[in-house]
């Protein structure tokens, strides 16, 4: 029993002293914190706790506010007033989606790039960047571009090309003035004037289709992409795949640079177009008398039809939204000219099924 009482006493000892050690310094730790604390946020203590509520009440009316948009934006979309705006414009999005699939037909079949013609033939500007030595793609360029055609050349270049950007293009991005030359840049310019053309027009039918529809306003401004699908229009993701010429200088050090970009929209092709037509030394005396293909022919061709399809004779006017093109009776790839007498007004609908027609 006496050696228990010892052994027991012992181990209290023990266990009470260990215990002493180790306890010390934590609560002489949490006093100091404490200490700590109150020193430094004494009298700031009262506006700390007002910001924080403060925090909270504007989250809670963050959420307030959010939860009852969505509730009224939910009413909205089964209300029978939107069922019925819906019903009447059914075949208004129909023809909408199918102009969106006219779009995406284009961007897939069209020309993009020069010399990447559909027939293939001189092919000579794509392949002129990669062998000439003064012409190379850079890998931080193509971060940046998705086909860039750069140029890395001296500041005076670069600065001249941005004053000059015709003539810098077609001398440093080898575009010689020939006959084919100027079909493929015509080409081009058919390819993305059209496209420009149709995106546009699906933008104009869009906003048409909305001020029909006519939602209150917090839905066009939290749910219009809800509300486009709500109405059952398919957003086409397409954008005009513009080819870019890009004049980059360098310095040695590699510490300043500048670049000058040129894209070839359809002013800057326009231009182009008309100073090939300008150069080019005529091969057949007939290919000389034809037009140059620019967007103020196509107006032309327009205005002279007076905005109707020559097939199927409808018009801007019984059709506001109605998509006009501009057509080669006699295709180009067959030989035919662009002479206005070889030019037609059609609408897409039927330049669609003759452009269907001739590639099957
Ligand atoms: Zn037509």
């Amino acid at each position: 029993m006496g050696r228990q009482k010892r052994f027991a006493g012992k181990d209290k000892t023990a266990g009470s002293q260990h215990r002493g050690v180790n306890s010390f310094r934590p609560v002489g730790q949490l006093t100091w914190l404490a200490f700590e604390t109150t020193t430094r946020s004494e009298g700031k203590l009262g506006s700390m706790d007002v910001l924080t509520v403060l925090a909270v009440a504007a989250l809670a009316v963050w959420a307030v506010v959010r939860i009852v948009r969505y509730i009224r934006k939910e009413r909205y979309f089964a209300s029978e007033e939107f069922a019925a705006h819906r019903d009447e414009i059914v075949s208004v999005v129909a023809e909408h989606n199918e102009v969106g699939q006219y779009a995406a037909e284009i961007s897939a079949r069209g020309s993009f790039r020069i010399g990447a013609t559909a027939t293939g033939a001189q092919a000579h500007l794509a392949t002129s960047q990669n062998t000439s030595s003064w012409n190379y793609r850079r890998d931080r360029n193509l971060a940046n571009y998705q086909a860039p055609n750069v140029h890395n050349c001296s500041l005076q270049v670069t600065r001249n090309a941005s004053a000059d950007p015709i003539k810098y293009v077609m001398k440093y991005f080898n575009i010689k003035p020939s006959e084919q030359t100027l079909e493929d840049v015509e080409r081009l310019n058919e390819s993305i004037a059209r496209l420009e053309a149709t995106l546009s027009n699906l933008h104009e039918r869009e906003a048409s289709i909305t001020r029909s529809v006519d939602p209150p306003r917090f839905i066009l401004k939290h749910y219009e992409h809800e509300f486009m699908q709500q109405v059952g229009v398919e957003l086409a993701p397409i954008s005009v795949p513009y080819p870019t010429y890009v004049f980059e200088y360098v310095s040695a050090g590699g510490n300043s640079s500048q670049r000058t970009t040129v894209t070839l929209d359809t002013p800057t092709l326009d231009a182009l177009i008309e100073t090939l037509g300008q150069k080019i030394r005529w091969k057949k005396s007939a290919a000389g008398q034809r037009a140059l293909m620019t967007s103020r022919l196509r107006f032309f061709i327009k205005e002279r039809d007076n905005h109707t399809c020559q097939s199927c004779s409808v018009s801007v006017a019984a059709e506001p939204h109605l998509l006009l093109e501009v057509d080669h009776i006699m295709p180009v790839s067959k030989g035919g000219m662009s002479t206005p007498e070889n030019l037609q007004t059609l609408c897409w609908r039927c330049n669609r099924t003759k452009s269907n027609k001739v590639l099957q």
